[in-house]
């Protein structure tokens, strides 16, 4: 069981308050890391009650991005003190109904296999596209139709490599599902560096969105599966969702295991595998790119440099950072799901700074689903040309535009 232990650095100085969407959208101290930690110790102390409606409502407004944590000068975990939180009004006052349904889809792979299957079966008929919109049935359209494999990419094989080390690729739900292209990218350039891809049966969900909304039980069980599944069927576990990747991280803590820590130690972004090995040089590729860094990477795994290495390894890419990139885009999970107009409040953030970029990007590159299906469904609602792509189906595009896949 935690504690709030992670949150006594707090000298309430308010550094941090700049540095969170959810403030910066409302102006309410309430909205803040400051104000929501100052909830918390009162929930910690039961002078409020975990069925709260004002202390429920601010702390399901935190996007869990932890974009607060960089900013604050004392080292306060403020992810940890969320996580303990959650736990404690999701035991004591229950998970809130649309929550608990869409866990347990997420709970039972025929279930999301199903929904997922449905959702692939809309998009690959065009509908997903011709339905998206700003509204909120249109946006989860655009979130679907974000989801499209992008027609430079479809090469068909993987090369195998001889030797090398060995990764097992984690396939996570929504990844699987949906976003099948970017594996099939994260095998071909991985082995075009020297990795020896396996698959590892018997995967599970990570466990990130039941743990995130407080019922580590859930995650728990999960990730318990995980470790069974991955055994020591590789040198690493590669991961390419920046959200799925922190909870594997995280197995050490959320499990309180030997086992678990073992596992989390293997846990790599594949940004990180391909920049420890230069990455290979491909074809150009040339495109005006921004990069958005996802908070799940930027802030939890504090992986920043690689993806961009791996992004200017490319001939004839032109790389901008996108101003905010520490700034969560609004996904957060099931965030957007739960709390729609505070996620569509902090994405018009992200798609004005979009628009204001000079050149104008062909792509947003983000290494996470979430952020992909959200960044993409805001650029196709307010009417811009941009699409977006993971930072590794473009080395993957160079790669097959260099040969180095023939
Ligand atoms: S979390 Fe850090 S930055 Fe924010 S008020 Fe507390 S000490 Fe200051
Ligand atoms: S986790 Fe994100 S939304 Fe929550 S308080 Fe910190 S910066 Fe704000």
């Amino acid at each position: 069981m935690g504690d709030f232990t992670a949150l006594d650095p707090c000298v309430h100085c308010g550094f941090c308050l700049p540095a969170c969407p959810t403030y910066l959208a409302t102006h309410d101290e309430a909205d803040s890391p400051r104000g929501r930690i100052v909830l918390m110790r009162a929930l910690e102390r039961g002078d409020l009650p975990a069925d709260d409606p004002a202390l429920r409502q601010h702390l399901d407004a935190c996007l869990g991005c932890r974009g607060c944590e960089p900013a604050c000068p004392s080292g306060v975990g403020y992810g940890r003190g969320l996580e303990e939180a959650r736990r404690r009004i999701a035991a004591e006052a229950g998970l809130r109904p649309l929550a608990r349904l869409t866990l347990g889809i997420f709970s039972r792979s025929s279930a999301w296999r199903v929904v997922f299957g449905a959702g692939r079966w809309l998009r690959d008929l065009g509908l997903a596209h011709l339905l998206t919109g700003s509204g909120r049935t249109g946006f989860a359209f655009g979130m679907l139709a974000a989801t499209r494999p992008n027609p430079r990419g479809g090469v068909a094989a993987v090369p195998e490599a001889a030797a090398g080390p060995t990764v097992a690729l984690f396939r996570g739900c929504v990844m699987d599902t949906l976003l099948g292209h970017v594996h099939d990218a994260t095998r071909r350039t991985l082995a075009a560096n020297g990795y020896r891809v396996v698959e590892a049966k018997g995967q599970r969900c990570c466990g990130a969105l039941h743990d995130h909304a407080g019922d580590q039980a859930g995650a728990a069980r999960l990730a318990q599966a995980n470790l069974a599944a991955f055994g020591e069927s590789a040198d690493f576990i590669v991961v390419d969702s920046a959200g799925c990747g922190a909870l594997l991280n995280d197995y050490g803590h959320l499990l309180g295991t030997e086992s678990g820590r073992q596992f989390a130690g293997k846990v790599r972004d594949v940004t990180e595998l391909l920049a420890d090995r230069g990455p290979a040089t491909g074809g150009a590729l040339p495109l005006d790119v921004a990069y958005d860094a996802p908070c799940h990477l930027q802030h939890a795994q504090h992986v920043h440099r690689q993806p961009l290495d791996l992004l200017r390894s490319i001939p004839g890419l032109r790389l901008q950072e996108l101003p905010g990139s520490d700034r969560c885009c609004g996904s957060a999970g099931i965030y957007s799901l739960l709390e729609p107009a505070m996620s569509r409040k902090v994405l018009d953030d992200k798609i004005e700074a979009i628009r204001g970029l000079t050149p104008r990007p062909d792509l947003i590159a983000t290494g996470n689903p979430g952020c992909l299906m959200q960044i993409g469904a805001g650029l196709m609602a307010a009417g811009l040309e941009t699409g977006v792509a993971h930072p590794v189906e473009l080395l993957d595009w160079s790669y097959a535009a260099g040969g180095l896949y023939r």
